[in-house]
């Protein structure tokens, strides 16, 4: 598939390794608009699919791992390891990155094993990825001390972040911003906000590097999947900063500039709601499209309840309607992982 990128990219200087079919699609969500259009505010909401990235059930980690795993093999590895929760999108992702690039991968992973591998972790197993357990807490010091162990064993181990969140990982973000840009313009759409699930802060940080890079003056708000405010904006912020002078546009970000919504939190990470439930099946049901319980339910619901608030906290329409970008960021394949849940 040919990849349509105005030549030159701001990460053409970088090593990347192609893992997704890009560009993914960027669509309108006709009946999800004018089911929760208020009277007054026209909201025209559009949808960038990277569910669609095509990698092994896809989802935003794709875009980040293509700049991860060309470092990793630039450094000679033959192996990559990396950390989640049990139902982690980024390590089935990570894994089925490695099968394609031929290295072995470990996967600490934080929890209790179930009786039963479904949704991501049956996923996991079936891509040959090796799983190491531990507590939640325990995770990041356990993924040093495998490293260690890998390392003494004699391999050649890298070691991708939470997340994948680290500015290598990030300038996929920096370029899917220019590729979402690319699209816009082709269909004549000027967005006045891009709304995407915020976690490790990764995606977020790349599409402000890009922003920067790019010229572009498009607010991104950043739904706050598990982190209070203050915290997210502030690895946000530092993040952006490191993505930025990787991509050779140094540029400090403060805090105070990056866009995050927290009044989502809910019950905490990973339990399922109301809110998320009823995006779920409005997407569902109004689109034909599959949302997920984690982290595009919480942060699509919040936009739906931001709608209904009022959102001009964050952004004001610059035409004759609001135009919102969601950025479907994957994780369909825990669906599974909820079934009890999704059907009581
Ligand atoms: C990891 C993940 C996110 C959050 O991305 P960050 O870069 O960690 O903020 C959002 N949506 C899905 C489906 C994910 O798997």
């Amino acid at each position: 598939m040919p990849i349509k990128y105005s030549a030159p990219s701001c990460t053409d200087h970088l090593a990347r390794y192609p893992l997704a079919f890009l560009p993914t699609p960027l669509h309108p969500l006709p009946r999800v608009s004018a089911a929760i259009g208020g009277s007054d505010l026209k909201v025209e909401l559009w949808i960038k699919r990277d569910d669609q990235t095509g990698l092994a059930g896809g989802g935003n980690k794709t875009r980040k791992l293509e700049f991860l795993i060309a470092d990793a093999l630039a450094q000679g590895a033959d192996t990559v390891l990396t950390v989640g929760a049990v139902q982690s999108n980024h390590c089935r992702q990570t894994a089925a990155a490695a099968a394609r690039a031929g290295l072995a991968c470990h996967l600490v992973l934080g929890g209790a094993p179930p009786a039963q591998a479904n949704g991501n972790l049956l996923l996991d197993r079936l891509l040959g990825a090796k799983t190491h357990w531990t507590t939640p807490d325990n995770r990041l010091a356990r993924l040093a001390e495998l490293a260690d162990e890998l390392r003494a064993a004699g391999h050649r181990a890298y070691s991708i972040p939470y997340g994948g969140s680290d500015a290598v990982g990030a300038s996929g973000y920096a370029l899917a911003l220019e590729e979402l840009r690319a699209q816009c313009s082709e269909v004549g759409l000027e967005p006045d906000l891009i709304v995407i699930p915020s976690s490790s802060g990764g995606t977020q940080a790349g599409l402000v590097a890009g922003r920067w890079v790019l010229g572009w003056d498009v607010p991104i708000l950043g739904i706050s999947v598990d982190g209070e405010e203050d915290h997210l904006r502030g690895s946000v912020a530092e993040l952006a900063t490191k993505t930025a002078a990787h991509l050779g546009r140094p540029r400090a970000f403060s805090p105070e500039e990056i866009l995050v919504c927290a009044d989502y939190l809910g019950a905490g990470y990973g339990v399922l709601g109301e809110l998320e439930r009823n995006a779920i099946t409005l997407l569902a049901r109004a689109e034909g499209i599959l949302i997920d319980p984690v982290y595009t339910g919480r942060a699509f619901g919040g936009l739906v309840d931001l709608l209904r608030r009022g959102i001009d906290r964050y952004a004001a329409p610059r035409g004759a309607s609001l135009n919102i970008v969601f950025w479907h960021t994957g994780g369909a394949p825990a669906l599974f992982a909820y079934a009890s849940e999704l059907t009581s």
